[in-house]
């Protein structure tokens, strides 16, 4: 038995055709999270893309909210539940990359990184947030609609990018 780091190492050293991740279930929970950790952990050493990825900050005393949290998981669930479709009209989507940070330290700099960013305003920021695409802050998301507002980005963006070309 591995640990996740042993494993890593051993996919980057080219060891390995199969791998199988065994999970202690929560109550309730489905046992697809062992494929879904599998996948993450190809995907995040480089090996295959499945879902396109969000970068999330951990979070710190610079926000009180979990609003950044509750984003980066709804993200990654639509994004997640999006892909079986993408895979076969947008192909190329789950190499998508998105950011969801909790604060202007770090926020803009990891947004500007990833194909689509969002900058929420850590404590004592003004309500809005400011979305960055390919690089470029395009857009400010403010009120109650922010969650909406950013998916929406996300999927005109795939549609953009990745529709598949006719013929
Ligand atoms: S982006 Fe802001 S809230 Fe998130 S970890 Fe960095 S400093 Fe803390």
């Amino acid at each position: 038995m591995a640990s996740a780091a042993a494993l890593s190492v051993l996919l980057q050293e080219g060891i390995g055709d199969t791998i199988r991740i065994s999970l202690t279930p929560e109550p309730g929970q489905s046992r697809t999270a062992e494929v879904v950790v599998a996948q993450e952990l190809l995907q995040t050493t480089g090996q295959r893309a499945f879902t396109p990825m969000v970068t999330a900050c951990p979070g710190c005393g610079r926000t009180t909210s979990t609003f950044f949290q509750e984003l980066a998981k709804t993200v990654q669930e639509h994004v997640r539940a999006k892909m079986p479709e993408w895979r076969i009209s947008h192909p190329g989507a789950e190499n998508l990359s998105l950011a969801v940070m909790g604060c202007v330290v770090n926020g803009p700099g990891e947004s500007r990184q990833a194909d689509i960013g969002i900058s929420l305003p850590g404590t004592g920021e003004a309500p809005s947030a400011p979305v960055f695409i390919d690089g470029e802050k395009k857009v400010t998301l403010k009120g109650e609609n922010i969650a909406a507002e950013f998916v929406a980005l996300i999927d005109d963006y795939v549609e953009t990018r990745y529709a598949r070309k006719a013929g």
